[in-house]
């Protein structure tokens, strides 16, 4: 063995002790809410389609289709022969759902956010970050080299307190807030109302990562931002349309003005290959179903399911689809997953650096389509945890 590679095996090993290293598992088949790992089927409460629509026929029907018409690759980036007819028909239709005036699709949410914020903040302005929010938003600002100021999770006094040092120190510089509208890991919902109060006061902008609220919050796609009628008011909406559109790729929605800026300056749209047409096509479906009686009734389904887990457990009353359960140690955390999985239930350890040290955690993600049965099989298993 070299050098180079006697480093990195120390390095792992390292981590191997800290109970923070990671490996891949094989996913040898998954059909909605069952999941077969090593040989053994588990209830998957891990998967962040909370709609269950990645298994939906009707989406797979509509992505069989656009591959046949169209081919299965999209040959170039957008802006080169990659833009088809299906990628601007999904825009408009999402920019609608929004309730801005356009929109604009990269191939994930990580690309969305890390070709957006650098595409619209640079040196000489300054970027105001939730402590909690996804290495995603992180990475776009280091990206764009804007001085960065981070206040803790929701802490809207800290918030306004950065405000006003950036417009006193950043006359010039434009000032952006980047929060997320439902938080990965916690659950739980930004102040958003008075964030937006905020931001206006001071003539910021505000970036808003809505990846766990599209779809579960407010009607159709509108997010946190539409269910509290926010939507014109908010600069830059992104979002993923892997969680509970239940396919893949990430999405940029406002003005016409910022969606042209991003087609001329957003460096992971420009010079990457554009999705798949039968993705949007896919996409498309996806969102007439969200947008339909049968999405309505799939949320009022997540919704009951997730509060029949919340009532089991004593447990507040969920504002998302995601139900963490904080046990500190990475290897407490790590037991449980496995006692768990002994028990036929598959839900994830989420350590460092994904959440702060000593908040290590289960993270119960919820899907409509989950069973009575098997929510309150997965509520027996968790309180046989902790006795
Ligand atoms: C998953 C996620 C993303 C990234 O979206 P992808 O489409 O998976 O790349 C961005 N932000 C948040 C908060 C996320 O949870």
């Amino acid at each position: 063995m070299g050098p180079f590679e006697s480093a990195l095996l120390s390095e792992l090993s390292s981590l191997e002790k800290k109970g923070l290293s990671r490996s891949l598992r094989v996913v040898e088949s998954s059909r909605s809410t069952r999941i077969k790992i090593a040989g053994r089927e588990l209830a998957n409460f891990s998967s962040n389609d909370y709609l269950g629509l990645a298994s939906h026929p009707a989406i797979a029907t509509a992505m069989g289709e656009a591959a046949r018409r169209w081919g299965v690759g999209s040959t170039a980036s957008r802006l080169i022969c990659g833009t088809s007819a299906e990628h601007t028909a999904f825009e408009e239709e999402l920019a609608v759902a929004k309730g801005t005036e356009a929109s604009l699709v990269f191939s994930t949410g990580v690309a969305a956010a890390t070709g957006t914020i650098p595409a619209l903040v640079g040196r000489g302005d300054v970027v105001i970050l939730d402590k909690l929010a996804h290495a995603c938003l992180i990475d776009g600002v280091h990206a764009s080299g804007a001085k960065l100021r981070v206040f803790p999770h929701n802490d809207l006094g800290k918030l306004e307190s950065h405000l006003k040092w950036s417009t006193e120190t950043h006359p010039k510089g434009r000032i952006m807030i980047v929060t997320e509208s439902i938080f990965s890991m916690d659950g739980d919902l930004a102040p958003l109302r008075e964030i937006v109060e905020l931001k206006e006061r001071y003539g910021a902008i505000l970036f808003l990562d809505e990846a766990h609220a599209v779809g579960v919050r407010g009607s159709g796609a509108q997010g946190l931002a539409g269910e509290l009628g926010l939507a014109n008011r908010i600069e830059i909406q992104m979002g993923t349309l892997g969680k509970a559109l239940g396919v893949s790729g990430g999405y940029i929605a406002g003005s016409r003005l910022l969606i042209d800026w991003l087609i001329n300056r957003a460096r992971s749209f420009i010079f990457s290959t554009a999705p798949s047409p039968a993705v949007a096509a896919a996409c498309r479906a996806s969102l007439r179903i969200v947008q339909s009686s049968e999405g309505d009734a799939l949320r009022a389904r997540l919704r009951e399911n997730l509060l029949l887990l919340s009532g089991e457990l004593k447990m507040d009353t969920p504002q998302s689809a995601i139900m963490p359960m904080i046990l500190g140690s990475e290897e407490r955390a790590l037991k449980a997953s496995a006692r768990l999985a002994e028990s036929g239930f598959f839900v994830p350890a989420i350590r460092y650096p994904t959440v702060p040290r000593n908040t290590a955690r289960l993270r119960v993600t919820m899907n409509a389509a989950h069973t009575a049965e098997e929510i309150r099989a997965l509520a027996v298993a968790l309180k046989n945890q902790n006795s």
